[in-house]
């Protein structure tokens, strides 16, 4: 990990931050989600499987908006991104890949993977068309056959 926020509890707001929380626990290997750490990020299946292989790719280091990430950094985590992002796409088969970074809930840098597919009779309009769903965790051998084989296209 680098840079001057990195870590969870580092960077003075670290401490009380979910996004931190949620990478020290992939980091410690108490997160049933994980996918893999990367070197600037962790990659963990989503907590709703509304749209299958949804995923979540969590900066390593603490940032609020990621455009203020050190720039080595912003060109590690974007390499994360484009090897999460093409591991995704291999595991689901997708027809089309939405990646969106909103931060409003948690403001620690990440960013959402959506596989959308091609028998989604939604899948021209945005993923939060499917928000109704975004409670459901989806069953638990399906999260780990999405673990296992988005984990294989890395
Ligand atoms: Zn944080």
């Amino acid at each position: 990990m680098s840079g001057p926020q990195a870590g969870a509890g580092a960077g003075g707001t670290g401490q009380r931050c979910p996004g931190c929380a949620q990478v020290a626990a992939a980091l410690e290997g108490r997160d049933p989600s994980l996918i893999a750490v990367l070197p600037h990020a962790v990659l963990v299946l989503g907590p709703h499987q509304a749209m299958p292989g949804y995923s979540v790719l969590w900066s390593r280091a603490h940032c609020e908006e990621l455009h203020r990430l050190p720039q080595a950094d912003w060109d590690g985590l974007m390499g994360d991104l484009r090897r999460a992002s093409a591991a995704v796409e291999a595991a689901t088969a997708c027809h089309k890949l939405n990646i969106i970074s909103l931060g409003n809930v948690v403001r620690h840098g990440h960013l959402h993977l959506y596989p959308r597919r091609a028998d989604d009779p939604a899948r021209l309009r945005h993923p939060y068309v499917h928000e109704g769903r975004f409670g459901d965790p989806g069953d638990p051998a399906q999260r780990r056959h999405w673990i296992q084989a988005i984990r294989g296209a890395l």
